[in-house]
């Protein structure tokens, strides 16, 4: 065939796609009625705070490898959609978790730092949790981070700066979300009880009066009884994955399932938004194996999810993230490989506390033999003198300090790069895409390219 009789052919194969194209989109759309589309009783939105494609990527090499198990995400997407995600602001093209939090919750492009408030910095702009609230649905936050962090902050509070924890805690409570756990505790506690309100109040007294069963540990939330759960199990953020075997703190899944099941006793149905909020916090001092434990047990919490939405399939199950965080990279070389080889799970294995324990240990000036005495300890890796200095001298962080905050934290990580063989562009946020993905009704637009925007919408008509 001539290439005039293969261009005399095209606009008969155009003819011929166009015809045909209705027909395509209603298999595609055949496909997606009833799992798919249609109204969704309840939704569940599982946000992993920083979780980019290499924090997923990492977690899932882990998880089929060493752990012998797929991860409860892929089922969700195998069951499901996925689309990509864009997540650029009002003000910035790299954001932070209040401005894509709130843009997920309220649908409207938001400006850093600001909780769900108009450009002005003084106009609310209404949640997804505040319209299903109005109606009488359930509502529940849950968190591994404080409860009053950007990520649930921007679905029930309102403020100027996403610092003004103490409001939040108290906006929170106000709304009457019916379930709230997490860390932070000392914003609901006055500065005579060790808390950080300047204004008197013990707002655990309050929601106590308010019908809430306040517990603190992981027992006592099993006990819990009642509709409204106020779980707060640590003063600061809770711990890190790694670190968690020996407290009393329940796991991500734990309270995720707890959640459930007190919200599923609403015969209207709920809305819950369930993050996983130190994937972002491991990942910013470029720990490794802090951050893939940590997604591991997000994982977890969208299985419990999972299993309620087969349970109960007028659930729509969201997953997404908020943004990228410190430019995760799964690199290629050992010191002496020829060929790639990438991440070493069996060293990541082996680590045994996250890297805020061994900053801590560290200290504030700690010698090359110091530096690698705690290596060996906690990761069990010989590092070089060389490599030690480079550390004790906090090299990468002096060469970058707007990028690279974190004492020693940054330059241990560079130092491991051949050990592990992960990378790290940074500390900060990046502009990376990111995926939702789900199932369930409402998740047939969980298609193409969207932005965090257009998550407010699908679940809002979902919900309708
Ligand atoms: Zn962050």
């Amino acid at each position: 065939m001539t290439r005039r009789d293969r261009s005399s052919l095209l606009p008969l194969l155009l003819l011929v796609s166009l015809l045909l194209a209705p027909i395509w989109s209603g298999c595609a759309t055949m496909g997606a009625t009833d799992a798919s589309s249609g109204k969704a009783k309840n939704v569940i939105l599982l946000i992993g705070d920083g979780m980019g494609p290499s924090h997923f990527g990492a977690a899932w090499l882990y998880s089929n490898r060493v752990l012998k198990k797929d991860l409860q995400m892929v089922q969700v997407m195998n069951a499901g959609r996925t689309a990509y995600l864009v997540n650029d602001t009002a003000d910035a093209i790299v954001t932070e978790s209040a401005a894509a939090a709130g843009q997920i919750a309220t649908g409207r492009k938001m400006t850093a730092r600001a909780i769900s408030m108009a450009a002005d910095g003084k106009t609310p702009v209404t949640t997804v949790m505040e319209m299903v609230k109005v109606k009488g649905l359930g509502t529940g936050l849950v968190t591994t981070s404080g409860i009053t962090d950007a990520t649930p902050a921007a679905f029930a509070a309102h403020v100027p700066h996403r610092s003004d924890e103490a409001s939040v805690a108290e906006q929170e409570l106000k709304l009457g979300v019916d379930v709230l756990m997490g860390g932070r505790k000392q914003f609901f506690l006055p500065e005579v009880s060790a808390g950080k309100r300047k204004d008197g109040r013990n707002l655990l007294d309050e929601a106590r009066a308010a019908g809430y069963a306040v517990v603190g540990d992981a027992e006592a939330l099993k006990a819990a009884q009642g509709g409204k759960i106020l779980g707060l199990f640590n003063m600061g953020n809770m711990v890190y994955e790694i670190d968690r075997k020996a407290t009393m703190e329940p796991s991500l899944a734990e309270m995720t399932a707890k959640t459930l099941d007190v919200l599923s006793r609403n015969p209207k149905g709920f809305f819950a938004m369930i993050e996983g909020g130190r994937i972002d916090h491991a990942a910013h001092r470029n720990d490794a194996a802090g951050t893939i434990l940590d997604t591991l047990a997000f994982d977890e919490a969208v299985g419990v999810a999972r299993e309620f939405a087969r349970k109960n399939p007028d659930t729509l199950v969201i997953v997404t993230a908020d943004h990228e965080t410190a430019g995760m990279a799964l690199i290629g070389h050992s010191k002496d490989s020829k060929e790639y080889i990438g991440i070493d799970l069996a060293a990541v294995q082996k680590v045994t506390a996250s890297f805020e324990v061994i900053a801590e240990d560290l200290g504030k000036s700690p010698t090359p033999q110091k530096v690698q005495q705690v290596v060996k300890e906690y990761l069990g890796i010989q590092i070089t003198e060389d490599e030690a200095k480079t550390v004790a001298n906090d090299t990468i962080r002096k060469l970058d300090p707007a990028n690279y905050s974190y004492p020693y934290l940054h330059s241990l990580a560079f130092v491991l790069r051949p050990y592990l063989r992960v990378g790290w562009g940074s500390q900060t946020h990046t502009a990376s895409p990111l995926w939702a993905f789900g199932m369930g009704p409402g998740s047939a637009r969980l298609t193409g390219l969207l932005h965090n925007t257009q998550l407010f919408d699908i679940m809002k008509t979902a919900m309708e």
